[in-house]
């Protein structure tokens, strides 16, 4: 199906079966493949030169509506949509899954084609990192609560490739789910102090309909687990409810933990509330609030947060 060219470029031939061709009917240019880094630069560059807006999303594929939630957005609102794969291995610590995460190239790639994805950028790990790779890209502060402090090194791992995505896209805007809101500030905050003058763009969590966020891990949980995963969004939403109703940050702390503690299969690694900016832990009553979550259901770790402002 995908027609390897010269220097790692490769083109989409014919639509893969299931798909249609372009769900918006808009473009029936062939969605580009590229790996080679500087055939990925020169061919944004180009787009840019021609006055042609460039949106980007990065992402580790596997992807799920989620994923396809931020392009739908960046295609809404560029020109030209690049959508990044790699499995970065930077950002996994030594016990974690960078050998099992799930890997769907084929699958990703036709949805991104029917949904109109312009540019699918996957590089590959040797060429994304030198062997003497030497050089870190660090956001202090707010990498060290909630997951920094239980994933030493992967805030570290993140915001160094976004920032070398970044710098062969050179996107006018980046698309980031609030799934994953320590890493949306953190990038946000990268942003900002490195100039890159790149607008971030942060989207809505994108959740089954029993409110399990999406999540590319949710393909580990087993059949039990996936029937009791919903119960941390729950939580998290009487949570959501009491802060809104004046509860302090320690309050619906300690009553997460409570709600999840009725469900033996979690783990809970961290509970806490903290600022929605700062990410520092909310010593007060009421809004703004983030409260957010990590647990264990068997080796699955899932993520999830609430965000109630003010
Ligand atoms: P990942 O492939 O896990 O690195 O995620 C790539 C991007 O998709 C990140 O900006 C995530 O925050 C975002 N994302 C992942 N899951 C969801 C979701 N359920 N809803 C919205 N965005 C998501």
């Amino acid at each position: 199906m995908w027609a390897q060219l010269s220097r790692g470029l490769t083109v989409l031939q014919e639509s893969p079966k299931g798909f249609p061709k372009d769900e918006s009917g808009e473009s029936d240019e062939a969605m580009v493949v590229e790996a080679d880094l500087r055939n990925m630069s020169v061919l944004v560059r180009e787009e840019a030169r021609k006055g042609r807006a460039v949106g980007f999303v990065p992402t580790m594929g596997a992807l799920h509506e989620g994923h396809l939630s931020l392009v739908r957005r960046c295609r809404a609102e560029n020109d030209l949509t690049v959508v990044s794969i790699f499995v970065n291995p930077t950002q996994f610590g030594p016990n974690e899954d960078l050998d099992t995460y799930p890997r769907t190239f084929e699958a990703d790639c036709a949805a991104l084609e029917a949904l109109g994805c312009d540019v699918v950028f996957a590089p590959r790990a040797q060429d994304m990192y030198a062997a003497d790779h030497s050089t870190w890209v660090i956001v202090e502060g707010l990498t060290e609560p909630l997951c920094g402090r239980y994933r030493p090194g992967h805030f570290r791992g993140v915001t160094t490739v976004v920032a070398k995505l970044f710098n062969i896209v050179r996107p006018d805007r980046a698309y980031f789910g609030q799934k994953d809101y320590q890493q949306l500030k953190v990038i946000e905050r990268m942003v900002r102090d490195l100039n890159f003058g790149i607008e971030i763009v942060p989207c809505p969590t994108v959740r089954e309909p029993d409110g399990l966020a999406m999540s590319s891990r949710n393909a580990y949980l087993s059949a039990e687990e996936r029937a009791v995963a919903p119960a941390l969004y729950a939580a998290l939403v009487k949570a959501a409810e009491a802060v809104r109703a004046g509860a302090s940050g320690d309050e619906v702390e300690e009553m997460v933990r409570r709600e999840l503690s009725a469900v033996p299969a979690f783990e809970v690694q961290y509970v806490e509330a903290v600022h929605p900016e700062t990410l520092e832990p909310a010593r007060w009553a009421g809004p703004p609030m983030v409260i957010a979550a990590a647990a264990f259901l068997g080796r699955t770790r899932l993520i999830d947060n609430v965000i109630v402002e003010s």
